[in-house]
Parts: C-alpha cells; structure tokens; sequence
C-alpha cells in the first residue's frame, strides 16, 4: 500500500506525501510550501526522496529547491514546462513512467489549467495525483489551455475505473458544489454533495481525495454536454459568488 498524507499549506492548497513502507522511498507530489513538508515527513521518519511536480506555478513548486537542498530528492516535473519548474532534474511526457518503490504511475498530458500540465496515475493504487486540472466538483481555471484541452483532459480522468481516488491539489470543494448547484439546480446528486461538503466543511473536514465516480456524477465539467456548454460553464465559474 501506498500511504498518502495531505499537508495543508496556504489558504487552501494540499501537497501531498506518498510513502511505500516497504522501500522507504516518499515523494512529495507539488511542494508549493518547504516547511510544512519537511516537518511533516520528519515527524513521520520518512525521507523524500523524489519531488513530483504537476506544472510550474509557484504554489506548486515554491518548495522544490529548499527540499531538495535539505534531503537530496530529485525534481521530477513536466516536460512541456522545463525552464519554468524551478530545479527540474528529471522532465517527464505522456507515456513515461515513474515509481515510488514497487509503485509505478504512468505519466498523463493533461493541458487546459496549464499547457504543460502532467498528472500521475498510479494504476495498481487506484489513485492519481491530478494537480489543478480536476478538483473535486470543479476544475482548474484556463490560464493556458483551451476548453477543448481541459475537456479532453478531464474525460481522461474521468475513464479511469470508479473507484480511482483523485488526490487534487486544492480544498475548493465548497464553492465548486455552490456553482454546481446553481448551474444544475434539479440535480439530487449535486444537492445531496453540497449538504454533505457544507457539513465537512463546518467541521473542518477534508473534501479531498474524491473519486471517479463521485466526479462523473456530479462534477459540473463533466455533465456539460456539448463544448459550447462547457466553455460557458467554465466562463461563468470563473466570476461566480455564490450568496
Ligand atoms: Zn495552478
Ligand atoms: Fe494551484
């Protein structure tokens, strides 16, 4: 088993520790902050050994030199951003593969949030780390990409099996679920999600990882059911406050 550890940073960003007991091997999936990790794999006994990053912007990837600097892990990030990820040592494209010990993960292209954007499906786990690209009833904003591209992209990870859990990188669930509701009203799904996220949310509890099946049936991206609908769907979340 891998062990998954969310490390909250930010406002409202999750970086991720996956640790294979077996190897002792830990990465750390998109460091956008050093210290909350350091001393979180310290408190554990883990060393990071490989860095993973999914694109460059700088919630990402802020922590990258200075973990590396303190534990000699390797920057493994995408391709399409090299010069962009700070200290990238390894680049990586669609088709190839990394592993934390016995762990494998294909790598996956997955533009639209950033052109370059990868994530890191780790097929024998069930479990993909997915960046900015799909968020737990949402998906990230078109800073790069074109709705066509993340369209693509989220029905990538959207075909993967049922109970794959997406390790996204954000806690946006709430108001991700508000815009749903909005833009699909006499969805009982999307209601249902909303109570359930608000309560989570009013203890404080984690909406993160999500699931396949959750997404597909209540992830508003995923029910636009033309790309004209997508892209107005995309354009209205972007302004969107919910009251
Ligand atoms: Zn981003
Ligand atoms: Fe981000």
């Amino acid at each position: 088993m891998l062990e998954i550890v969310a490390v909250p940073a930010f406002a409202d960003n999750y970086l991720w520790l996956a640790h294979d007991a077996a190897s002792g091997e830990t990465a750390v999936v998109d460091p956008g902050d050093p210290a909350p990790v350091l001393a979180e794999a310290d408190k554990r006994g883990w060393r990071i050994t490989k860095i993973l990053n999914t694109h460059w912007h700088p919630d990402h990837t802020g922590g990258n030199l200075a973990i590396k600097q303190a534990t000699g892990a390797a920057i493994i990030g995408p391709a399409g951003e090299n010069g962009r990820v700070p200290g990238l040592d390894v680049a990586i494209k669609e088709g190839d593969r990394i592993s934390i010990g016995s762990h494998g993960a294909d790598v996956w292209e997955v533009p639209g949030h950033t052109l370059g954007h990868i994530a890191y499906i780790f097929r024998d786990d069930h479990a993909a780390f997915v960046g900015d690209t799909m968020f737990a009833m949402g998906c990230g904003r078109l800073f790069e990409g074109t709705p066509e591209q993340m369209r693509h992209s989220l029905g990538r990870l959207a075909g993967l099996p049922d109970d794959f859990r997406l390790y996204c990188a954000h806690e946006y669930t709430l108001a991700n679920a508000r815009f749903a509701a909005h833009a699909f009203p006499g969805n009982a799904a999307i209601g249902e999600r909303l109570a359930a996220v608000i309560a989570a949310r009013d203890v404080g509890r984690m909406t993160v990882p999500t699931t396949v099946a959750e997404e597909r049936e209540t992830n508003p991206f995923l029910l636009a059911d033309s790309i004209e609908h997508f892209a107005s769907l995309r354009a209205e979340k972007d302004n969107f406050r919910s009251a």
